[in-house]
């Protein structure tokens, strides 16, 4: 398989290339040349296989011949094995029509898990007995700093460093990063909001002198093989409610836009998806965008969902290529005029081919309801879950339709929002037990350019 910038003026990469480089060098995304199929006896066929197993099947057409196939089955057997539930992404159902696709069981409680293990083992093993080595930076507001640190904790040939707001993660998520006793692993605090944390960190990577000699890596899911990643639980999902023969529809909570364009994916590629549901909170950027062609910026509200309050969602990109006819030089000038403005009109008919999706927004009273609704149903969600429960239900879609909204967190994740909304808060599970304990390791600096290259460039094992 290659892969193709949306703005068409990188070179074309395989999918070794394309993993490591992250974003394209000409400011677009990686996506692959064409959608691959899957035929409907293939579909078929992945009925009751077990996870790692349909992870290697979707996976194969998008690495091709990166990896061989017994390799990539190895892979994704160690990657899921390190989930807590044998079903790796169990499916829960809450009544006639509703069901919860559990994608926390990973080692860090959130569904970035999913696609980070199997990123960390891809990594390892194209870098592995070459003499190229990464150095990962990355601004979390929470979830993927811990997932990512976990994914690559102690492996050679990669070290990560992560930027965090001080004081403004929660202490479940600041000491999932810290708690890491990795020779590799750097949690730095930094005197600033996440914008800042994130700023920094594109600062980095602009001086290309420095990114050149540190081997500067992404891990945020504008890196097509996250993407990938989580194509593989919306097979599952549907095939174990009728996929092939009956289509299926998803509900999910969505920030930057990767895990719903996963969905796309999917039904590019043969699943037959009902209905994908872009379920925003009030920072709503993304409902604007697909009920109304308004993709305009304004400022992030802080939400009970930290981890969807965002205000420009990268992966939105790849899903504007297919909508423009996959044209990179229309997409390149759509894309230009956005970067100055901040705000982009979508025409009419170009917004008429995401029929696929719908979109709501949900504030808070409404996240609330649903958190309570599902309590009364046997389940305690995570308040980013209940975003997309709330939505699902909003949706109006035939009660012959499944409906499946992707639960992204534990809901032990943020025991204040589950707390106030239900009376009651989740236990941790056990795994994580010694989590408060832990003797934390992290940096404090100031949110200083100069400091962090310094902090980065002294720290990393690459060789100076
Ligand atoms: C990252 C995250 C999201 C948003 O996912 P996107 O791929 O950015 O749309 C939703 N919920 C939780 C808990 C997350 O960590």
């Amino acid at each position: 398989m290659r892969y193709i910038s949306t703005r068409g003026q990188a070179p074309v990469l395989g999918f070794k290339a394309a993993t490591l480089a992250g974003l394209a060098s000409d400011g677009g995304l990686y996506v692959p040349e064409a959608w691959p199929r899957l035929s409907e006896a293939a579909i078929a066929d992945l009925a009751g296989r077990s996870y790692a197993e349909t992870a290697a099947i979707v996976l194969a057409p998008f690495i091709g011949d990166a990896l061989d196939p017994a390799t990539l089955r190895e892979l994704c057997e160690t990657a899921y094995g390190r989930f807590a539930h044998p079903a790796v992404t169990p499916l829960v159902q809450l009544d006639g029509q509703h069901w919860l696709l559990e994608l926390f069981h990973g080692p860090t409680l959130a569904f970035k898990d999913v696609a980070l293990q199997l990123l960390g083992l891809l990594f390892e093993r194209f870098l592995a007995g070459g003499d190229r080595h990464l150095t990962i930076v990355g601004a979390t507001s929470g979830d993927t700093g811990s997932a990512a640190i976990e994914a690559v904790a102690n492996r050679a040939h990669i070290d990560i460093f992560m930027l965090y707001p001080d004081g403004r993660v929660s202490d479940v998520q600041r000491r999932q990063m810290t708690t890491v006793d990795a020779p590799n692993a750097h949690s730095i605090a930094i005197d600033g909001d996440f914008d800042t944390a994130q700023a920094l960190v594109k600062a980095l990577f602009a001086d290309r002198a420095f990114a050149d000699r540190v081997g500067l890596a992404a891990v945020n899911s504008i890196n097509w093989a996250r993407l990938a990643a989580q194509v593989v639980y919306y097979f599952y999902a549907a095939v174990r409610l009728g996929a092939p023969g009956r289509p299926v529809a998803f509900s999910v909570p969505t920030g930057n836009f990767g895990d719903v364009f996963a969905g796309y994916v999917a039904a590019c590629m043969g699943l037959p998806v009902a209905r994908l549901i872009v379920a925003t909170n009030v920072n709503d950027i993304l409902h604007r965008a697909l009920a109304r062609g308004d993709y305009s910026a304004g400022t992030v509200a802080p939400t009970a969902t930290p981890s969807m309050d965002i205000q420009v969602s990268s992966n939105f990109e790849r899903l504007l290529f297919d909508l423009h006819g996959r044209d990179a030089g229309t997409l390149a000038g759509v894309m230009r005029g956005f970067e100055a403005t901040r705000a982009m009109a979508i025409p009419e008919p170009v917004r008429a081919r995401a029929g696929l999706f719908s979109s709501a927004r949900i504030d808070h009273a409404a996240m609330v309801e649903a958190m309570r609704w599902a309590h009364g149903a046997g389940t305690i969600l995570d308040p980013h879950s209940a975003i997309g429960l709330a939505a699902a239900r909003a949706a109006g879609l035939p009660r012959e339709v499944p409906l499946v909204t992707l639960a992204t967190a534990h809901p032990a994740k943020f025991p204040e929002a589950v707390t106030s909304a239900i009376g009651t808060a989740a236990p941790l599970p056990a795994r994580l037990g010694a989590l408060m304990e832990g003797r934390e390791h992290v940096t404090h600096l100031p949110a200083t350019l100069d400091v962090i290259r310094e902090f980065v460039g002294t720290r990393t094992r690459v060789a100076a």
